[in-house]
């Protein structure tokens, strides 16, 4: 049986005082959630503390939403994956489409973030996706795939055994445009197969997890598909109710 993760992405929301808010909020319901559902909240750098201590003696995580390349050293701005686990985070999510975009994330980049995550015992929440062209131009699977190919593929097999994996269609982030059931059915099981191919059996224990305008009214179908594990959620993590709603419809 594969974990089932609803993880959230609060991205550069809330002010620490609101995130340890919204942490309490989402403890304070977790317990009407099946107990089979993981629950990873992934606050700015800057309340990782507050949220940690908040939910401790919870069942819900806390991730960070980024690590340096680097381990330490003269990287003015840079939190390195060492000071992060220190704190108690359990989860690093890498390669998210916004990083990549915006910050200019590469493969390359990737893989020291992946190994700096690795040697603090964070567990990544590795994101692929296609963006609108590569999708209409029907390049999704090849995109998907050499995403994977060139950092997961790096990983030993004991890595591998704890990696965590979020197909986000950069087209459904934050536009309310969601990819249908079929579609993320579609390309998760391709995604595993490109697993398989390089971990065998392995591949079946991998949580595949959904992101892209996930809310409380779509997850149930979308979780409802054989190969999609949770959802890597955004706009609704902000708000506890729709957070846990997601939750609920595993
Ligand atoms: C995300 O950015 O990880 C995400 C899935 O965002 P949203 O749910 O807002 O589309």
């Amino acid at each position: 049986m594969r974990k089932k993760i609803v993880a959230g992405n609060w991205k550069m929301n809330t002010l620490p005082a609101e995130g340890v808010e919204l942490a309490k909020g989402v403890a304070a319901g977790k317990g009407e959630v099946c107990d089979s559902v993981n629950f990873i909240v992934c606050p700015p750098f800057t309340h990782l503390h507050s949220v940690i201590e908040t939910l401790k003696g919870t069942a819900i995580e806390v991730g960070a939403q980024d690590c340096a390349t680097e381990v330490k050293g003269a990287y003015t701005g840079e939190v390195a994956a060492s000071m992060i686990a220190a704190l108690g985070c359990k989860y690093v999510i890498l390669g998210h489409s916004e990083r990549r975009q915006y910050y200019g994330e590469t493969s390359e980049s990737l893989n020291k973030k992946m190994a700096r995550a690795y040697e603090n015992n964070l567990v990544p929440i590795y994101c692929v996706g296609e963006n609108l062209e590569e999708r209409e131009a029907g390049r999704h699977f090849e995109v998907c795939k050499q995403q994977i190919e060139e950092v997961v593929f790096n990983l030993s097999e004991e890595q591998f055994a704890k990696l965590v994996i979020a197909y986000e269609p950069v087209w459904a982030i934050g536009t309310g445009k969601t990819a249908t059931a079929d579609q993320a059915q579609e390309i998760h099981a391709y995604i595993r197969e490109v697993l398989r191919s390089k971990f065998g059996a392995a591949a079946e224990e991998c949580p595949i997890l959904y992101g892209g305008s996930c809310k409380p009214s779509n997850a149930g179908e979308i979780f409802s598909k054989a190969d999609v594990d949770g959802g890597l959620i955004g706009g609704a993590a902000l708000k506890a109710e729709d957070f846990l709603g997601i939750g609920k419809a595993f």
